[in-house]
């Protein structure tokens, strides 16, 4: 079995009724592109910076992380790479930033609102992606959005640093793509709003389901309430695709759910463009994907978007995944 899912490498995702997907890697440093090539990745659909910020005792300069991000692009050879702009916070914090003890980490200072307080860490960091753009197909991507106001406002700092490029006569990728992570439930309920200013939507579940149903994602004394087969998360992940496509956006998940393969039929019926997971996941949803219809998939997508039972949705894929092998 492993053989057979070695040869799927060269494979493309693709249904047998020829409905074909991305399927690309989520990489937390730029030694992980080896493995998401060996399992056939055909892009970086996450790649989380937050690597570059810890573990030390002073902030990245603009040249490490350029150096970071052109390993990465040119390793890639021009398959796109989405670098993720810094994610800090919550659980994750830096000792040299002096953040804010807070009752909340997870609602407070954390991700695009640090970096739309701190501009001079965020645009150290846009500098770094754009000069490193040059070097292959990146896209931008803005975390933890909760409304329009920060889309545009991280655009206005995004488009300062271009300007200051242009100035110094500094190469950029000046088609360079720009999308945020849908993990907020009020982002994903504005989706449609949302979609008229970006290029793209990847959908977080890991934090989706997180704030949607109002459970920690890392407290045990209440896993069984952290259900991404919930129908409001289902819900939620159906209308954000829906909106990306009405704009003619394309719509990625990089949360956990898009390497599940429990989840794999569900999100190819709701008509999900790019699935990006941990690479050693690529080769099993690969396999999934290459047996089953489109067609076949949106009916299940919509029989499930029916299901009134996380538990009863988990046990129907579970029962219908155990026929392919
Ligand atoms: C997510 O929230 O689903 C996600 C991919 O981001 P992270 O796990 O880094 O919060
Ligand atoms: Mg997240």
């Amino acid at each position: 079995k492993v053989e057979k899912l070695r040869k799927l490498k060269d494979l493309p995702a693709i249904t047998l009724d020829g409905k074909r997907v991305m399927l690309a890697a989520n990489i937390g440093t730029p030694k992980d592109v080896k493995s998401a090539l060996a399992n056939g990745a055909e892009g970086v659909g996450l790649f989380r910076t937050e690597f570059l910020y810890m573990d030390r005792t002073i902030l990245p300069t603009e040249e490490e992380q350029f150096e970071a991000y052109k390993e990465v692009v040119e390793k890639m050879e021009g398959r796109p790479v989405t670098i993720r702009t810094l994610d800090i916070g919550g659980d994750k914090e830096l000792p040299y930033l002096d953040m804010p003890k807070e009752m909340n980490p997870f609602l407070g200072y954390r991700a695009i609102r640090l970096c739309l307080d701190r501009t001079d860490i965020f645009k150290t960091q846009l500098r770094a992606i754009l000069r490193a753009s040059a070097y292959g197909n990146i896209h931008i991507m803005y975390p933890m959005i909760s409304s329009i106001t920060d889309v545009r406002r991280a655009n206005a700092v995004l488009n300062e640093v271009k300007a200051e490029l242009d100035k110094e006569g500094i190469k950029y990728d000046k088609n360079i793509k720009v999308g945020i992570m849908v993990e907020i439930p009020s982002a994903a309920v504005t989706a449609d709003i949302l979609a008229k200013e970006v290029d793209f939507f990847s959908i977080g579940t890991n934090d989706l389901t997180q704030y949607t149903l109002a459970v920690d994602r890392m407290n045990e004394h209440v896993k069984d309430y952290y259900q991404p087969f919930n129908p409001a998360v289902l819900r939620l992940i159906k209308f954000v695709i829906d909106a990306a496509h009405k704009e003619g956006k394309f719509a990625a998940m990089c949360g956990e759910m898009a390497g599940d393969p429990l989840a794999t039929v569900i999100l190819l019926g709701l008509g999900l463009d790019e699935f990006s997971m941990s690479a050693t996941s690529i080769p099993k949803v690969k396999n999934i994907i290459r047996n089953i219809e489109y067609e076949k998939a949106k009916e299940i997508a919509e029989k499930v978007l029916n299901m009134k039972e996380a538990e009863k949705i988990q046990q129907m894929m579970e029962d219908m995944i155990k026929n392919i092998d």
